[in-house]
């Protein structure tokens, strides 16, 4: 299991997060939602210290980290246990689809390049880009892009995976082909967080829809409730702004 428990972080006076809790079973598939500013990627990027959590603590599985006291080790753990997919690919753009595919194996894990080759020719296969393994990101399509990004996550093989709105950066033509990507995870049962704002995927893909405002969360249940029958007011508004 993977539990969060009052997780908060501060930046300056200003309380992101406001002591979250939330808790995800093996395989399942988790959506957040809410509005601008409300927090969603900072949950995301605590979890794997791309912003260092305030209090609170993480466990994956048999690994517990203390925000507080979160030593080096700590962080590395989660960093090999997590895949994160940014908004906006964050690719090496001097490195090709494959280099860019390799470097968490060859960096977090330590894996030699021969390896980590083998694992990226694979992840090229699945993300449908097999021929393209060494085109460096400027002569590849948004939508290719993020494909590599998502299967730069994809390689680390992790035990949770932490998707930012990885499609709202992209031109509308490109949607496609990434939520078919990710769909094709989801079925897979990896177990994911996936902050979107694309409401019809989250209720198709989630098992659990969360809806987060001001640094809280304020409402969460299975898609068909929160998008047909929410309780709370604040969840209602959002929904009806989003249409
Ligand atoms: P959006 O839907 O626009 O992506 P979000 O829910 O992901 O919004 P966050 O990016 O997590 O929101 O930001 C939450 C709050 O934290 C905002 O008020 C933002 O200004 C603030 N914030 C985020 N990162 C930093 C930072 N590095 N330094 C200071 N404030 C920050
Ligand atoms: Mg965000």
């Amino acid at each position: 299991n993977i539990e969060i428990s009052g997780l908060t972080k501060r930046f300056g006076q200003n309380t992101v997060l406001n002591n979250i809790d939330l808790c995800l079973k093996p395989g399942e598939r988790v959506a957040i939602i809410g509005p601008s500013g409300t927090g969603k990627s900072t949950l995301l990027r605590c979890l794997n210290f791309l912003d260092a959590p305030d209090e609170g603590r993480i466990t994956l599985g048999d690994l517990k980290v203390d925000a507080a006291r979160a030593s080096k080790a700590d962080i590395l753990a989660l960093r090999r246990r997590t895949g994160f997919v940014f908004q906006n690919y964050a690719l090496f753009a001097n490195k090709s689809a494959r280099q860019n595919i390799m470097e968490g194996l060859t960096t977090v894990r330590g894996w030699p390049a021969a390896k980590a080759t083998d694992r990226a020719n694979q992840i090229l296969t699945r993300i449908g880009l097999a021929d393209r393994g060494d085109s460096f990101p400027s002569a590849l399509s948004g939508g290719q892009q993020q494909r590599v990004g998502i299967g730069r996550a994809m390689a680390l093989d992790a035990d949770l995976m932490l998707f930012d709105e990885p499609t709202s950066a992209l031109d509308p033509e490109w949607v496609g082909e990434v939520l078919d990507l990710i769909r094709a995870i989801a079925d897979g049962r990896q177990t994911m967080l996936i902050v979107t704002h694309e409401m019809q995927f989250a209720r198709e893909i989630a098992d659990r829809v969360v809806f987060m405002e001001g640094g809280r969360i304020v409402e969460q249940g299975p898609p068909d409730q929160i998008f047909g029958n929410a309780r709370d007011e604040r969840t209602r508004a959002f929904l009806r702004r989003v249409g």
